[in-house]
């Protein structure tokens, strides 16, 4: 889909600091950080938002989370700890519409978030 930016990063089209990749997920440096480490999580397949998941992406989306925690071991946020974040839709705040998982560490987190 020639309006997923993200797919752009897969197919190398744009530029990414890559830091994690499979046959199905890449890993890479969201541009714009919103902590000292702030990478995003992808499926090679497209999917637009969380909500657009089905039962058959159970597997792919356990692989997600468990990539995080391997990138967040790797990144050496594990022992002080980060946070997972998902945002589905516009009043989730989602900009891309390519299903991603935020990895965000490296400082104190606040809660409730913006
Ligand atoms: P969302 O708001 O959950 O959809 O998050 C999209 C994220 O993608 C934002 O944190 C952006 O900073 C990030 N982003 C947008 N374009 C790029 C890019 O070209 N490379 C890396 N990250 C990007």
């Amino acid at each position: 889909m020639s309006d997923d930016l993200f797919l752009k990063i897969i197919q190398r089209e744009i530029d990414a600091d890559i830091v994690y990749e499979t046959d199905e997920l890449l890993a890479f440096r969201d541009i714009n950080p919103q902590a000292p480490t702030h990478i995003l999580i992808i499926p090679k397949e497209h999917i637009r938002t969380l909500d657009d998941l089905q039962a058959d992406h159970a597997g792919l989306v356990g692989r997600m989370v468990l990539a995080a925690a391997e990138i967040a071991r790797e990144q050496g946020l594990a022992q002080d700890g980060y946070r997972l974040v998902v945002n589905c839709r516009e009043a989730g705040g989602q900009m891309v519409y390519h299903i991603h998982l935020h990895l965000l560490g490296g400082r104190q987190m606040t809660w409730p978030p913006g």
